[in-house]
Formats: C-alpha cells, structure tokens, sequence
C-alpha cells in the first residue's frame, strides 16, 4: 500500500479516466477525494469502490467553489499530496464556428479549472513539503487536433501549466507532470462519436472507427492504462521524473 495515509484529489473523479486513477489511488491506500459537477455520480462511484472515495461536489469553473471544497477536503482528510486536474469537456469546433461563449467554456473547465485546482493544492503540498500534480491534457496537448482548435489550445495550456510550476519548483519534492491520452474508451468517446457521425453524415460505426484507428494499434485504450501511468507518476521512485507529458496513445506521434 504505497499510498497509505495520503489524501489525493482528483477532479473529474466520478466517471472515466478521473476515477480509474481514483480508484487505481485508492485501492493503494489513498484517500480519494473525487470531485466533480453531478454529485449523484459521484455517490455512485464512490459505493461502488473501496469506501476511500470522498464524493465532494464542485465546479472547477467556479473559483470560490474551488477553493472552499479544496479547503474542506483538506480539513477532512488532511493535506492534498496527489492532486491530479482531470475535469474536462472535448468539444469540437471549427475556428468559424468558436464564438467567445464557446472558446471561455472550454477555456474554463480545461484550463482554468486546471490552474485553481494546482493553485489550491499546491497550499498544502508545500506546507507536507511533498507532492504530486498530474493534469490529464490529451494527445491534443502536444499535436494539433483536427477540427478542435479550442480544444487543441487549452490541452496545449495545460502541459504549459505543469513545465512552468515544474522551473517554479525545481529542487523540492513536489513534481508536475502531464498525461497525454489518445482516445479512451469513456464517455467523451461516446459523445464525440454522436457528434463526428452528425457532422460528418457518417455512421456511427465509422466515427468510432475513426477514433480507434487514429490510436495506431487499432484500438481503443482502457481508462485503467492511463490510470497505471498516474499510479507511477505519483510514486516516490519517480520523484526524478518531472515537466514531462507521457503520451498513452498507441503511438500517435
Ligand atoms: P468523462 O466525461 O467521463 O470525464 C470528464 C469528467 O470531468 C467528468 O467526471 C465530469 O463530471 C468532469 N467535469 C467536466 N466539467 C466539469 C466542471 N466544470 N467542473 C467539475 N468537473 C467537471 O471523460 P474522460 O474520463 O475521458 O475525461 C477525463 C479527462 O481526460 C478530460 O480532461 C479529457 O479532456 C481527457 N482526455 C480524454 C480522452 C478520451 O479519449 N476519453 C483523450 C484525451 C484526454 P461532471 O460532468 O459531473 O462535472
């Protein structure tokens, strides 16, 4: 139980690849704390796992809310050591098409909410002078994603985020580091396909097909694949690896 005694935080926490590492945290010996916006999800994962998953509702879009439910969970299980900034919408739309309403959304959930959540936790991570921070970014964080230039940017952003905190920190135990997916098998696949196969005038056999073959090896990837990369990230034998994005993508660049 390598996490034993450790408070985690994971935004995004109740579904996907948010609670896989969650869980993944979990049945480590973390105390989870899993955040998100639909607090009947979030009941739901957390019955169904270990009893370590602190359900905790909270907009990363909303500052205030942030901070308060940061704070909270801070009182409750003490200081966040893990703090991995999954929360996320994919939303694709052509630059004609990225009003200022549309790019602010996905600015704010992707980018800002990363940003809030870090700040928040870093708090208490300096005061345990240890630590791990993990933003979920996407193999859009490092190429460019066909028709999602907003998408593209807030991903880019994110990696941007954890390279600067990591010059920021350099000398002290507390890392920051980027996970980069291709496409996962969750419901933002899901969801994306609908949309592809709308968009597109396709079916939605081909969509999905698009997806699974843009991974290379041909297949979707298991939000628990992802969830082994955060797993080693936070581990204190990788306290050397820091700045870095770790693509999990079948190869995809
Ligand atoms: P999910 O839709 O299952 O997860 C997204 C999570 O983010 C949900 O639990 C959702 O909870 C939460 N969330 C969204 N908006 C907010 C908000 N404003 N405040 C708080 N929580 C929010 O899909 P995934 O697990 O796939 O996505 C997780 C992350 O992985 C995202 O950042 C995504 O961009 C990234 N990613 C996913 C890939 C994929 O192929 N699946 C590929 C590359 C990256 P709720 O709705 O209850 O708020």
């Amino acid at each position: 139980m390598v996490f034993n005694g450790i408070h985690a935080l994971v935004t995004g926490g109740g579904s996907g690849i948010g609670l896989a590492i969650a869980s993944a945290l979990a049945a480590e010996g973390a105390t989870v704390t899993i955040t998100g916006r639909r607090l009947d999800v979030l009941q739901k994962a957390a019955e169904a796992d270990t009893g370590r998953l602190d359900p905790v509702q909270m907009d990363v879009t909303d500052e205030a809310q942030t901070v308060d439910a940061i704070a909270g969970a801070v009182d409750r299980h003490g200081p966040v050591k893990i703090c991995v900034a999954n929360a996320g919408i994919a939303e694709g739309r052509s630059l004609a098409k990225t009003d200022m309403e549309f790019w602010r959304r996905i600015m704010a959930t992707n980018l800002d909410g990363a940003m809030v959540t870090i700040r928040e936790s870093l708090k208490s991570m300096r005061q345990a002078d240890w630590g791990r921070v993990i933003a979920v970014s996407s193999i859009a964080g490092v190429r460019g994603l066909k028709g999602a230039p907003a998408y593209t940017a807030s991903k880019h952003g994110m990696i941007g985020l954890v390279r600067g905190l990591s010059e920021d920190f350099l000398g002290s135990p507390i890392t920051f580091n980027a996970i980069c997916p291709g496409y996962v098998d969750t419901d933002i696949v899901t969801r994306n396909v609908t949309s592809i196969s709308e968009r597109a005038g396709i079916s939605a056999d081909a969509a999905r097909d698009i997806m699974i073959s843009a991974n290379r090896h041909n297949r979707l990837i298991a939000p628990q694949e992802v969830a082994r990369a955060a797993l080693w990230l936070c581990h204190p034998e990788a306290a050397s690896v820091n700045g870095q994005c770790i693509e999990i993508s079948g190869g995809q660049t």
